[in-house]
């Protein structure tokens, strides 16, 4: 019982310290947005873009980071990374302030609720955002406004979806250590690159781990299943001291029946071992079957480990010194994820 308390904290724990979008939903149906909504002291900020797209409003933008929102009765100026702001001529002060995010305006929706026909409600047990809009024409807009940003993602099916990205090892923990190189470092910057490549692409990305800590296999599963994501993709490098003329990348995936979204750990696992091979330039060592490890066996969802390349092979362990490998290698990650939706 003491375990699953302590477990369960430290689930709450993570996901506050790494949880990097919110699910915002309009009348509890998901929608698509330019760029995923952020948490900044609690509050929940969206692209100025969308506000002003779904409730009519008419925005402006200088470089000095002034923005201008006009609703016809009301006109409120923010400034970027300040919490002054200037409705209709009288200056007020806001908790939480427009940030830059990928070059679009954010700006927090509950400081607009006053300002917008839409009333914002936040369900905490299940870390849902809900403006509840009440007009048809209104609601109408916002459901054109999702169909035509669901168009312009390369890969519309894998917006939203959840994906777990695990750095393998951490902290005490540092794996293969060879030449001068931890293998918890690596993996780490590597799976950071699939976060970035996976969000930019609309999914929502939690990592089980952001900095150099000591992760338990445990809370990596728990996350996970807590969170019920449709993937998890762990990021290792591989060793072998005695064969060291072994090189490439290996994509290991456990004997499952679990199906989500059409996706099966096998299946997976064929994709990023052809996609990570050929995008990283590796050679392919093909996809291994494992039903032996932790954290593909106690995952309820498509789960497989993508051993990126051999630091005990002289050639591999050259790439996996250069970060623009890492780089490649968490981009192509990040593809074979998209593709497979
Ligand atoms: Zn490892």
């Amino acid at each position: 019982m003491k375990k699953i308390y302590i477990s369960f904290l430290f689930v709450i724990f993570l996901l506050f310290s790494t949880a990097s979008a919110v699910d915002v939903r309009v009348n509890f149906s998901k929608i698509n947005m330019p760029e995923e909504p952020i948490i900044v002291n609690n509050r929940t900020l969206l692209p100025l873009r969308i506000i002003a797209e779904i409730f009519d409003c008419n925005v402006g933008w200088d470089p000095n980071g002034i923005v201008t929102v006009d609703n016809g009765e009301d006109n409120i100026v923010l400034t970027l990374n300040s919490n002054k702001v200037i409705v209709n001529e009288v200056e007020e002060e806001i908790d939480t302030f427009p940030v830059l995010k990928n070059s679009t305006t954010m700006v927090p929706i509950k400081f607009l609720e006053d300002y917008i026909d839409a009333k914002i409600e936040w369900y905490q047990d299940t870390e849902i955002v809900n403006i509840v809009i009440e007009d048809d024409a209104i609601m109408e807009r916002a459901q054109n406004v999702s169909r035509s940003y669901d168009r312009r993602s390369k890969y519309p099916k894998a917006v939203n979806k959840i994906v777990v990205v695990d750095a393998g090892h951490g902290g005490t923990e540092v794996g293969a250590t060879y030449g001068g190189i931890y293998e918890k470092n690596i993996n780490l910057k590597i799976a950071k690159y699939v976060k970035d490549e996976l969000e930019k692409n609309g999914v929502r990305v939690y990592m089980t781990r952001t900095e150099d800590v000591t992760t338990t296999l445990a809370s990596r599963t728990t996350l996970a299943n807590y969170l019920n994501a449709d993937l998890f993709v762990s990021v290792h490098n591989n060793a072998m001291p005695n064969k060291t003329s072994i090189k490439g990348t290996e994509v290991l995936y456990p004997t499952s029946s679990i199906v989500k979204n059409g996706i099966t750990a096998y299946s997976l696992a064929q994709k990023l071992q052809q996609v990570v091979s050929t995008e990283a330039g590796t050679y392919n060592k093909g996809v291994i079957n494992r039903n032996n490890l932790y954290v593909l066996n106690k995952t309820n969802m498509p789960a497989v480990i993508v051993e990126v390349a051999y630091m005990t092979n002289w050639s591999d362990l050259q790439k996996l010194k250069n970060d623009t490998f890492l780089e490649k290698a968490g981009r192509a990650i990040a593809r074979g994820v998209l593709e497979s939706f």
